[in-house]
């Protein structure tokens, strides 16, 4: 049994969140397009991050138990006959599947498939970047937690080198977009805020900030190392102007300003300050193990393996997904005691 960390969900909330108004007084009244799918094609990652496995994780998903690729492109056909135009490969860490490459190139051939887009630590890019790129991935997000190699280890437990290769080489092939993100956490990485906007502006990427969330059984995930995009944004201010940035940078949370003197462009991801972060919410997700799962924070799944296996079934696979689809919670429950029941590899972060 895994020892969920009771101190994050439990946690008396941190200054920052205190001061805001509960959840529930600024109902969702934006109506919701569906038309982004983030899957997760494995629960293996080749590093450990210090926010997402605990010291001792091995639970991994028994192989017979992930979907296999037919499965993955009959439930995003069917997605993309409801809507979805944009697909996002996650994991785990992605590029440790075999058949990334041939999902790639499977998912760009279906009818209203849009983008397929990737989210990748980065540790294989130096290797992988241009055989996807001639797969025909153009949109591709790197997780980069600290450049400092020490830091970058102590998070990660890997090597930050062949990431920062690998960023290099995306941005030599003309990938059309390219994006950092990093879990920013108060007293580890914090002060590698400037370093990394400064790295950021010199390749001409943007960067995006992300709060720490309750996802894993990490130990980690505790309110001392909870750093709010607020405090960001004001660490920033003190270097810059933060300028919003109104034309469209991608298809996620994310809100963006530019750093004119910089010449940085910067994103936040604020799932547990951000009031308005569940309007514009336009996911589902896929689970490694085949569980449509339409918010990050709620536990609501629904099983799709009844419907793959034995056979596949095109119908009942869009049964499942119209009812994922109206049963997408107006908001995630992070800030109300979320207790996480499986970790974010699983999910598809
Ligand atoms: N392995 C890939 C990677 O590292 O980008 C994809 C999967 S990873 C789970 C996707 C993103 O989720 C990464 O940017 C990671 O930093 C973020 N993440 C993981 N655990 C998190 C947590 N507890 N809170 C916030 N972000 C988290």
């Amino acid at each position: 049994m895994l020892n969920v960390v009771q101190s994050y969900s439990a946690m008396t909330l941190a200054p920052t969140l205190r001061s805001l108004p509960p959840l529930g007084e600024t109902p969702s009244t934006v109506r919701r397009v569906i038309d982004y799918m983030r899957i997760s094609i494995t629960d293996r990652c080749n590093q450990r991050c210090l926010y997402c496995y605990s010291e001792n994780f091995n639970s991994w998903s028994a192989r017979k138990d992930l979907l296999t690729a037919p499965e993955i492109i009959s439930v995003v056909r069917s997605a993309a006959e409801l809507g979805v135009r944009h697909i996002r490969l996650t994991g785990g860490e992605p590029l440790m599947r075999e058949d990334v490459l041939t999902l790639i190139k499977q998912l760009k051939t279906l009818p209203g498939i849009e983008s397929v887009q990737l989210t990748t630590n980065g540790n294989r890019l130096t290797m992988m970047a241009d055989d996807l790129y001639e797969a025909g991935l153009r949109r591709i997000n790197i997780s980069l937690d600290a450049l400092n190699p020490s830091l970058y280890r102590a998070i990660t437990r890997s090597d930050v080198t062949p990431v920062l290769d690998g960023i290099r080489r995306v941005k030599e092939l003309g990938f059309e977009s390219v994006k950092l993100n990093t879990v920013l956490m108060r007293g580890r990485n914090q002060h590698q805020l400037m370093s990394l906007v400064h790295f950021a502006a010199e390749y001409d990427i943007p960067i995006r900030f992300i709060e720490l969330l309750p996802v894993s059984f990490s130990e980690m995930l505790d309110e001392q190392n909870f750093l709010s995009i607020g405090e960001v944004r004001a660490e920033l201010a003190r270097h810059d102007s933060l300028v919003p940035v109104t034309e469209f940078l991608g298809h996620g949370p994310a809100t963006y300003y530019r750093l004119p003197e910089i010449g940085a462009t910067v994103g936040f991801i604020g799932a547990l300050t951000d009031l308005h972060f569940c309007d514009s919410c336009n996911k589902l997700r896929l689970t490694a193990d085949g569980k449509l799962r339409p918010c990050l924070g709620n536990h609501i799944e629904y099983d799709l393996k009844p419907v793959l296996r034995p056979a596949i079934d095109p119908a009942a696979i869009r049964m499942e997904l119209q009812t994922a689809i109206k049963g997408k919670p107006l908001e995630h429950l992070f800030r109300d005691h979320y207790q996480p029941k499986r970790i974010m590899t699983a999910i598809g972060g």
